[in-house]
């Protein structure tokens, strides 16, 4: 892995066995700068979990190969957030001191984790609450790649909220690279500043989300002939056309264009099989 990359892949493949077996994901390759907070994006069944935890060394790859930091630097949150049920939430927090000799930081632990009380066990917590205790372990750890796979699901808008400026605050502080799925793109516009789009198995769009937005142009007007332009998405409704191109050159024609925002972009892709990469 070339300095200054945190993650990054190269012809990266997954087939489950089993009864339904088949590809997850094929044929991705990127890499991710170091520092970045990057969203993975996509529908359900997309690939981004597989995608995750082939980064994290859970799952070992069919085919290609991931380049991650060792073990000890990354921190990795699974959708289900697995805990010791029987264990409290001072318990759990003692285990990852333990478990990270040298390395924890209890100050931040403590700050995701206050207002739940110490002594209630990990079983008897709310999903939300079980967040809270998860997201503690991983950044108590300080890990250089922290790997969250819908980290947000369980939190009320306001915990959401919350939860996120203070993962966005120490990640900044710390320089940590982040690498978050969701599919709920309101909750990463602002937050990231990377995009993974993964859509069927394949990684569809990767880059820093200034420079993809800033290659597209959102036309609206009448309904015109779009060659020579890059069309990743065209739509009609009455007698006004809608649609997203490449930003190859200048952009002619009898319609008022702006910049895509990231949920414009997104949408695009993903309503398009196949569209330009
Ligand atoms: P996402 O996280 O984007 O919803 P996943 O990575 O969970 O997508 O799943 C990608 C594809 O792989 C889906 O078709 C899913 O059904 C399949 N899949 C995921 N986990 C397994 C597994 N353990 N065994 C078999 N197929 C799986």
């Amino acid at each position: 892995m070339t300095s200054g990359t945190a993650l990054s892949t190269e012809g990266l493949g997954k087939r489950y066995d089993g009864r339904e077996a088949g590809w997850a994901l094929r044929d991705c390759s990127f890499s991710l700068p170091a520092g970045r907070v990057c969203a993975v994006v996509g529908p359900n069944g997309a690939g981004k979990s597989t995608l995750l935890a082939l980064a994290a060394g859970l799952l070992r790859p069919t085919e290609g190969s991931v380049q991650a930091p060792a073990r000890e630097h990354l921190a990795y949150v699974a959708q289900d957030k697995p805990l010791y049920p029987q264990l409290t939430v001072d318990e759990t927090l003692r285990l990852g001191r333990e478990l990270n000799p040298g390395r924890w930081d209890g100050a931040v632990a403590e700050r995701i984790t206050a207002g739940l009380d110490p002594a209630t066990r990990v079983r008897s917590l709310s999903g939300g609450q079980r967040t809270r205790v998860a997201l503690a372990l991983a950044l108590g750890k300080r890990p250089e790649l922290l790997l969250l796979d819908e980290p947000m699901a369980d939190l009320d808008p306001l915990a959401r909220h919350e939860l996120m400026g203070v993962l966005m605050a120490d990640a900044a502080e710390r320089g940590t690279t982040v690498v978050m799925s969701s599919h709920i793109l309101g909750e990463l516009e602002g937050a990231c500043d990377h995009l993974l789009l993964v859509g069927g198995g394949r990684l569809r769009l990767d880059g820093a989300i200034d420079d993809l937005l800033a290659a597209h142009t959102l036309l609206r007007g009448p309904i015109a002939d779009l060659a020579p332009h890059r069309v990743i998405e065209s739509r009609t409704t009455g007698r006004q056309l809608t649609a997203l191109v490449r930003r190859d050159g200048h952009v002619e024609g009898p319609w008022q264009t702006s910049t895509p925002s990231l949920e414009d972009l997104v949408l695009a892709h993903l309503r398009t099989e196949g569209a330009p990469a």
